[in-house]
């Protein structure tokens, strides 16, 4: 990967400053044309992420499935349609937001990442979170929530509210579990459920 075209500095040595919009743009180019690992070969589309690039909260699952691959765009499939649900018991849409993934090309039958594509991949993740500097952080998912936290595990972290300082910005991430396990097991879905209802309070008292 060409580590220039990633750093901040590219951006600021412009002539004329880029939006973030266009910065985002510029990320989401770079991914389209991105081969270091397997996944691109088999992937239909590249699914950089979506939302608002002036974003307060970022959600960041684990990889597009095969909706998203389809369409170019994260969390359209089954996981997305129960974020939709979550993202309206807290009354915050989806337009206020901005979605994205670990990995941006599709693995085959939705397998898990590798540690080898987590590794390549996640330049991009970490370009666009240093352009959007979000306030807060929802992890959706063990592999989002071990890049935070990698000696963590999502099953006993769930639902805590963590101040870090990353990358130089001081950010709130939130990890609840994948909206996937929600559909397959009733508990999870319960958890996730609650969780977002914590979500919910956490942004009254603080935004
Ligand atoms: N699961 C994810 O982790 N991301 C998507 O975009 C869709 C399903």
């Amino acid at each position: 990967m060409k580590k220039i075209l990633l750093s901040p500095s590219f951006f600021t040595k412009q002539k004329m400053p880029l939006t973030k919009e266009q910065q985002l743009q510029y990320i989401a180019h770079l991914i389209g044309e991105c081969h270091k690992c397997a996944l691109s070969k088999t992937a239909l589309h590249h699914v950089p992420g979506f939302g608002n690039p002036n974003a307060d909260i970022v959600f960041i699952g684990e990889a597009p499935g095969e909706q998203e691959d389809l369409q170019g765009l994260p969390f359209v499939g089954n996981s997305g349609k129960l974020l939709d649900k979550l993202l309206n018991t807290i009354k915050v849409p989806r337009t206020d937001v901005f979605i994205c993934n670990i990995l941006k090309h599709r693995p085959p039958e939705n397998r898990d990442p590798t540690p080898e594509e987590i590794k390549v991949c996640v330049p991009y993740l970490k370009a666009q979170l240093k352009i959007i500097k979000p306030k807060i952080i929802i992890t959706l998912g063990r592999f989002a929530m071990n890049y935070f936290f990698p000696e963590e595990s999502i099953g006993r972290i769930r639902g805590q509210v963590r101040q870090i300082v990353w990358q130089e910005l001081p950010l709130t991430i939130i990890p609840v579990y994948h909206p996937s396990a929600g559909l397959r097991n009733g508990a999870m879905l319960k958890s996730l459920q609650e969780d977002f209802l914590s979500i919910g309070n956490y942004l009254s008292i603080n935004y």
